[in-house]
């Protein structure tokens, strides 16, 4: 039995708080817009307040926005570090709901949550090591390797990596504040939207925005195939609503490899190798509670 816990998918425009034990029982779905520490995290530690007082939870699981410490080991453990976020730097984000409920919490990045709800529910079941991407207003990746999330020395920032820029090609300069032309800075929702001066959304299927936006992809896939050998690639994200866009990333991704991968599910079952999430739009939040019921010991 999955038991009834709470999660909070956190980012940087808005909280989604919910509680549920999975899928098929996930209630009372709530927004709060992130403004304040103080401000958002009351509004969400009063929210499960009143649930937990109807029906005990058993815990709390987040996915945040970060940079954050993950480390358990660490005197800032849970804490959102070095963000750009006003207001949002040096806080301890797991500490004060911890307290604030007086339950279990268990904290992670907002896509190795996503990658947690895919590995237990979705497109990555039954996989040890795979990779969720998201491109949205950010770009970011969660990853499993042998069956355990990777955190490493903080935790990867798949979103920053680095691919090769043409810029006679794509003069366009990118829009990461850190680093101008990263994966993130060239092919984010906001990237898409600063190069071709309308939204992605309001880019039709003939525009040579996906073109573009698909070597991209395809390369930094390719990047994560020959690092990690993952053995599913997730995309998620609002610009990959666009359902076109698959199609051509897999393609490219093919033609980039060149043959030297030589496995099955890229040479013959792409088509299941780069997969949008099995829960859609939920694999955050969904990602959140399995976090701690795998905490708890009950998933
Ligand atoms: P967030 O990353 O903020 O959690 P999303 O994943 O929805 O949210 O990403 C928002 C970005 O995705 C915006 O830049 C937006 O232009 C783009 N986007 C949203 N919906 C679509 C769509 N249907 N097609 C293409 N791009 C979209
Ligand atoms: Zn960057």
């Amino acid at each position: 039995m999955n038991e009834l816990c709470g999660a909070i998918e956190a980012g940087g425009t808005k909280f989604v708080c919910a509680v549920g034990a999975g899928p098929g029982d996930l209630r009372d779905e709530t927004r709060i817009e992130t403004t304040t520490p103080p401000e958002t995290l009351g509004r969400a530690i009063a929210f499960f307040r009143r649930r937990h007082a109807e029906t005990p939870l058993a815990g709390i699981g987040i996915g945040s926005f970060g940079p954050a410490d993950l480390d358990e080991s660490s005197s800032t453990y849970g804490f959102i570090t070095n963000t750009p976020k006003a207001g949002w730097a040096h806080v301890d984000f797991a500490g004060a709901v911890r307290r604030g409920l007086n339950l279990p919490v268990a904290f992670d990045t907002d896509v190795n949550a996503a990658a947690t709800g895919e590995h237990r529910w979705g497109a990555a079941r039954g996989l040890g090591t795979f990779v969720y991407l998201t491109i949205g207003t950010g770009i970011g990746g969660g990853a499993m390797a042998g069956g355990r999330l990777v955190h490493g020395m903080l935790h990867p920032e798949m979103g920053h990596m680095r691919v090769p820029h043409d810029r006679a090609a794509d003069p366009f300069p990118g829009v990461c504040p850190v680093h101008g032309d990263c994966l993130e800075g060239l092919a984010s929702g906001p990237a898409m939207e600063r190069r071709w001066g309308q939204k992605a959304q309001a880019l039709p299927e003939s525009h040579a925005a996906w073109a573009l936006e698909a070597e991209y992809l395809a390369q930094a896939l390719a990047n994560l195939v020959c690092v990690l050998s993952p053995q599913r690639i997730i995309l998620g994200g609002g610009v990959m609503q666009q359902a076109w866009l698959l199609a051509l990333i897999r393609q490219r991704l093919g033609t980039l490899l060149n043959g030297y991968i030589r496995a099955r599910e890229i040479v013959e079952r792409m088509d299941e190798y780069v997969v949008p999430p099995g829960l859609g739009s939920r694999s955050g939040i969904l990602g959140a509670l399995a976090l701690v019921q795998d905490r708890l010991g009950s998933g």
